[in-house]
């Protein structure tokens, strides 16, 4: 184990939990504000950030996502604010028409695998195009590993060029249909990474 502090990302709203499932989780930009403040002020450096419609339902409207920057930017200053560019969100280019922001980070979906009840897809044309909107606009990306072929798909990207730094990755694990959180698997997914990257951070 390395003495590196720890990063706490907190995922404040995500694109699927409601009221209904728990009041607490913040859905309209004032409460997404508010959320992140506290786990600013209790450590947190990195907000991943998803926006919603007034109903709820998940949205990749730019105009949303450019209040939410602006109240992170008053209230939580310093922090790391990451743009989702997901694909619960949105279709297509839809899913990075807020990256003119500049946001500092945005996710990367490099791959497509299962979820629970559909097909996460990530076509390569689509994934080739939001790397390169990130490169325009200076966005450094978090690579979501859902399987093991992203982090070689990752790796392919930055031999090209297509990511241009040291890449930041996220094991997302646990999603039914895709890969589970298993012990031995993680550790492969760790000696991957360093072996395609490094000192990558994950
Ligand atoms: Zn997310």
């Amino acid at each position: 184990m390395s003495n590196k502090p720890a990063i706490i990302c907190v995922a404040i709203t995500g694109s699927l939990p409601t009221k209904a499932d728990n009041p607490a989780v913040p859905i309209t930009v004032a409460e997404q504000v508010e959320s992140t403040h506290a786990a600013f002020e209790a450590g947190a450096t990195i907000c991943h950030a998803h926006v919603r419609n007034d109903d709820g339902t998940p949205s990749s409207d730019p105009d949303r996502f450019a209040k939410l920057q602006e109240g992170l930017r008053a209230h939580c200053p310093g922090m790391i604010v990451q743009f989702s560019t997901g694909g619960r969100s949105g279709a297509g280019q839809q899913r990075g028409a807020m990256l003119p922001l500049r946001p500092d980070m945005a996710s990367l979906s490099v791959g497509s695998n299962n979820f629970p009840t559909r097909v996460y897809e990530n076509p390569p044309d689509l994934v080739t195009w939001l790397a390169s909107q990130m490169r325009a606009h200076n966005i450094k990306p978090e690579v979501e590993a859902f399987d093991l072929s992203h982090i070689f798909r990752a790796k392919a990207m930055f031999d090209a060029d297509e990511i241009v730094q040291t890449p930041y990755v996220q094991f997302v694990m646990g999603v039914k249909n895709a890969m589970p959180a298993d012990r031995v698997v993680f550790d492969f997914y760790v000696k991957t990474v360093q072996r395609s990257f490094g000192d990558a951070q994950w």
